[in-house]
Formats: C-alpha cells, structure tokens, sequence
C-alpha cells in the first residue's frame, strides 16, 4: 500500500480541479475536496505549480481506469460518511 496522499498536485488531481472550477467551485472547496493545500490548488491554475504526473489505474471499486485516488469513489465515500453520522446524531437526539 502506498503511503497516503502527500498534498501533492498531480496531473489527475488538476484534471479534477478544472472540472471542478468549470463547474464554478472556489479555490478553497477545490482544495477542501482534493485534499490539498489552497496555495497548491491557487498557484497550480495560476501556472506557478507543476503538476507531477501519474497514470490511470484502474479503481478496485468502481473498475474504471480513473487517477488514484478514485475521485468518484472517494467523493461516494465521503457522502456516505455524512450520511451516517447524520443518522447516528439524529438516533442519539
Ligand atoms: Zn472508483
């Protein structure tokens, strides 16, 4: 297993983050939901960060030749967290 994430852009993670502002995103949810610094993202779209390269692999979730981490999935994974811990607080209440 490879050592988690170290806040670094990647050619994925820009691909992710142009969609992302495409789609009219601020820079710090952009940063918020790739998990990355806001200088990075910021300084990535301004062309002062160099995006380091990775190539597809392919997501044992979803099966797709997708940049690890799988976006989709980890968005996925995320949602379903929030909808847990929702249901847990509204048990407790
Ligand atoms: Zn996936």
């Amino acid at each position: 297993m490879a050592p988690k994430a170290k806040h670094e852009m990647t050619t994925g993670k820009l691909k992710q983050a142009q969609t992302l502002r495409a789609a009219g995103h601020r820079i710090p949810e952009i940063a918020r939901l790739l998990e990355l610094p806001r200088e990075v993202v910021r300084n990535t779209f301004r062309g002062k960060h160099r995006p380091i390269d990775d190539k597809p692999q392919r997501c044992p979730k979803c099966g797709h030749m997708v940049q690890m981490p799988c976006f989709e999935c980890d968005l996925e994974a995320k949602k379903q967290a929030n909808r847990e811990a929702r249901l847990v607080s509204s048990q407790e209440g």
